[in-house]
């Protein structure tokens, strides 16, 4: 999960990282106002979005004045704003984030992220902050810095000190970088996070280390014990099709494909993708409904895979061990009969009461188009989606 830059700053500041006084508002008139309460005279109009590259798209403008912040805002509220982190639909800015603007001396990079090769935290720094991660690995590679947490010991001060020389920094600010690395692993750590990444982490004129951007992931699979972080979960910044499996329970990532697939396993599920694509076709969604799924719960799959307007056909595909192909063909037939579809169909069902399954589906007279092996079913759906282009019309009845 991915939470806003000022949740990320207030988060990170409970462990000690310090970052300019800012304020969140949701209208441009309550971003004049926060300003007058923060002071000063100049500041920083943020767009709050779960991407970064915002300062190349127009969603961070430096201010003078009250009427400067409300013409920075309004260009941004109720907007998309389309990075190269966001994909091509963008993301709405509903809230902003304004914030003293800082007299910077040197801008950093800081990076931490779960290493899954070495399995362990890692931390990549560079004197080119700034510039995306990406960017500095094209250009710069050798200005990355980088170095491993032993997980019995964590992150020792001397590793830090030893990263701050190599960022060229010296006396005090030496100890204020400690400060913050050390704080930035601590957060990560507590909190379960995968990622903690500040760019710029800046030196500034009166030598104070400071994050002016601030950007964290979290693991899905651990928020169940960090209840305070779930809450700054943001639905609108998330793709709907994800958010809508997420509240049924159901494991779902949206791609960018034409045929829908409802699988049982993430395994199956993979293999699934996979023939579809060698049959020619492209996957619109991996989904698997997990085992013991209830008709309800394939009903609910259903109308969820339909719900994506690219959907343009539907491969069912049940390998019924703890699952029950005879539910399963309950399910597609409740989901069919209360919201007929018109695009294609194929369901191949096999294992758990397969003989049942299949007479419900033949009983039902649905328009389903049954297989019986996986890659007869990939050819099918992919044929059936051809043909549906070529003569029907892809007006479809369901929602
Ligand atoms: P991102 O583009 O989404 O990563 O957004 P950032 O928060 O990193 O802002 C983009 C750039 O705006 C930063 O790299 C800084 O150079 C600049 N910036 C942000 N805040 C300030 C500030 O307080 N003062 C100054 N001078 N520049 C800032
Ligand atoms: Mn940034």
């Amino acid at each position: 999960m991915d939470i806003h830059e000022y949740q990320a700053k207030d988060l990170l500041g409970q462990f000690g990282v310090e970052s300019p006084p800012g304020a969140l508002a949701y209208s441009p008139e309550q971003a004049a106002y926060r300003t007058r309460e923060l002071g000063g005279d100049r500041w920083v109009v943020k767009a709050q979005v779960h991407a970064g590259g915002r300062g190349k798209a127009g969603g961070v403008k430096v201010c003078a004045s009250d009427t400067e912040i409300q013409i920075a805002c309004k260009e941004m509220f109720g907007k998309k704003i389309v990075t190269h982190q966001t994909g091509s639909e963008g993301k709405g800015i509903y809230r902003v984030y304004v914030e003293s603007a800082v007299a910077i001396k040197t801008e950093f990079y800081l990076g931490l992220v779960l290493d899954r090769s070495s399995q362990r935290v890692m931390i990549v720094c560079s004197k080119e902050g700034g510039m995306e991660i990406e960017e500095i690995a094209a250009e710069q590679p050798e200005s990355i810095i980088r170095a491993s947490v032993e997980p019995a010991v964590g992150l020792r001060e001397f590793q830090c000190r030893d990263i701050a020389f190599e960022l060229g920094l010296e006396g005090n600010v030496v100890q204020n970088f400690v400060r913050t690395l050390s704080a930035c692993y601590r957060a990560f750590r507590d909190l379960d996070a995968t990622m903690v990444e500040i760019n710029p982490l800046v030196l500034t004129e009166n030598g104070r280390i400071l994050a002016l951007d601030a950007k964290m992931t979290f693991d899905d699979n651990a928020l169940f014990r960090h209840s305070q972080i779930s809450e700054l979960r943001d639905k609108s910044q998330e793709d709907p099709r994800e958010c809508r499996a997420a509240d049924r329970g159901l494991n779902y990532v949206g791609l960018d494909g034409n045929i829908g697939c409802i699988v049982n396993g993430a395994g199956l599920a993979m293999a699934t993708m996979d023939t579809i694509k060698h049959a020619g076709g492209e996957p619109a969604n991996f989904l698997d409904i997990g085992g013991g799924a209830t008709p309800e719960r394939v009903a609910k799959a259903f109308r969820l895979v339909m719900s994506d307007d690219k959907v343009e056909a539907v491969l069912v595909n049940i390998f019924a061990g703890i699952n029950r192909c005879d539910w399963v063909a309950e399910g597609v037939v409740q989901a069919l009969t209360e919201n007929p579809v018109s695009v294609p169909v194929v369901v191949r069902l096999s294992g758990t009461n397969v003989e049942e399954g299949n007479k419900i589906l033949a009983a039902s007279e649905l328009p389903v188009i049954m297989a019986s092996s996986l890659s007869e079913a990939a050819t099918s759906v992919v044929e059936a989606w051809r043909s549906h282009l070529t003569n029907g019309s892809l007006t479809r009845a369901v929602q």
